[in-house]
């Protein structure tokens, strides 16, 4: 089936994946591969503007390539990849670098989000990560890049780059990527304030047994005001009844709707039932998890592949890029 183009997207190594990740990213990217030549990059350079230490890189990218392949990812159809195995990406960062003007980049709010986050190591990386951002997407000779409202910022200052470069060079070298808006659901916290991230803790893990996942969903945060089973609940602040509406068959989140106000159901009934129709789901995701532990260097295999191939694009593109700068 012809595709429509080439998608990019690319994520920092955060090890095993959770819930948050999956619903709002990785079910995406598998789902795009339909349509669209996709490469999927995990981002380790962009990493070190902020780790303190690369102790734990390697495994982490291990074992979010393995989810991400045990979710559906598709090494056959799709390049899943490591940015720092295609050095040609630091070479076109180099170059972009002198098109993007440096107050832009420190104006940016993400740049003067990270000062605030991490105020002690305000770095080079830091300042120029949209643009080895655009070097990332560029490369791969990218068309889409899919992000949700919110990000697509960052892309239109991608497409600000690559102009400035084509235009300095008088080329059409590298292709203004385009936004594929979306829907990027921000999942909850087991806490039920923050977005579900593993630096907070209040994660779920795709990879954890059926028993541990239960577990974590009992520690779920309810509606507040629900202090006794025989308070009637209100379903609409409830962090529970929102993933019971990704997650569970209508009927059974219609019944929850209405018995929930009227203290038909109880808060532990109600998230055994979420956990059941959770673990429901992952079945599969954990026994292809299964599967491709038990086949070692598997998961190495499809990235040193995955390498390959997008440093074969990767450098094509540089060398229109060194013609079109006229290097010697
Ligand atoms: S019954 Fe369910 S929806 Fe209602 S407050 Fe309890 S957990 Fe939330």
């Amino acid at each position: 089936m012809t595709k429509k183009g080439r998608v990019f997207s690319g994520a920092r190594p955060t090890g095993r994946q959770h819930l948050g990740n999956y619903l709002g990213a990785i079910r995406n990217y598998v789902a795009l591969q339909a349509e669209y030549d996709c490469v999927y990059c995990i981002v380790d350079v962009h990493a070190l503007t902020t780790v303190e230490t690369t102790q734990d890189l390697k495994l982490n990218t291990f074992e979010m390539a393995l989810d991400w392949l045990a979710a559906g990812i598709r090494p056959d159809e799709s390049i899943l990849f490591v940015q720092s195995h295609v050095p040609e990406v630091m070479e076109l960062h180099t170059y972009l670098s002198m098109v993007t003007q440096l107050g832009k980049l420190t104006d940016l709010p993400t740049f003067k989000e990270k000062i605030r986050q991490q105020p002690e190591n305000i770095n080079y990386g830091l300042v120029g990560y949209p643009v080895l951002m655009t070097a990332d997407i560029v490369l791969y000779k990218s068309d889409v890049v899919p992000v949700g409202i919110d990000q697509a910022p960052h892309i239109e200052f991608a497409r600000e780059i690559v102009r400035s470069f084509n235009y300095r060079y008088d080329t059409k070298a590298l292709i203004e990527p385009q936004v594929k808006h979306t829907e990027v659901l921000k999942v909850i916290g087991i806490d039920g304030k923050d977005k579900m991230s593993k630096s907070l803790n209040n994660h779920i893990e795709l990879a954890s047994t059926p028993e541990e996942t239960i577990k974590r969903v009992r520690e779920m945060v309810t509606d507040p005001a629900r202090q006794r089973r025989t308070d009637p609940g209100n379903p609409d602040v409830c962090n529970v009844f929102t993933m019971h509406k990704i997650m569970s068959p209508q009927v059974e989140v219609d019944m929850i709707n209405t018995e929930c106000r009227i203290a038909g159901i109880g808060c532990v009934d109600c998230k055994l039932r979420f956990a059941t129709n959770l673990n429901k789901h992952l079945e599969p995701f954990r026994a292809k998890r299964a599967e491709l532990v038990s086949q070692e260097s598997y998961v190495q295999d499809v990235l040193h592949d995955g390498g390959q191939r997008a440093r074969a694009i990767a450098q094509k593109t540089m060398i229109e890029v060194r013609e079109a700068m006229q290097l010697p």
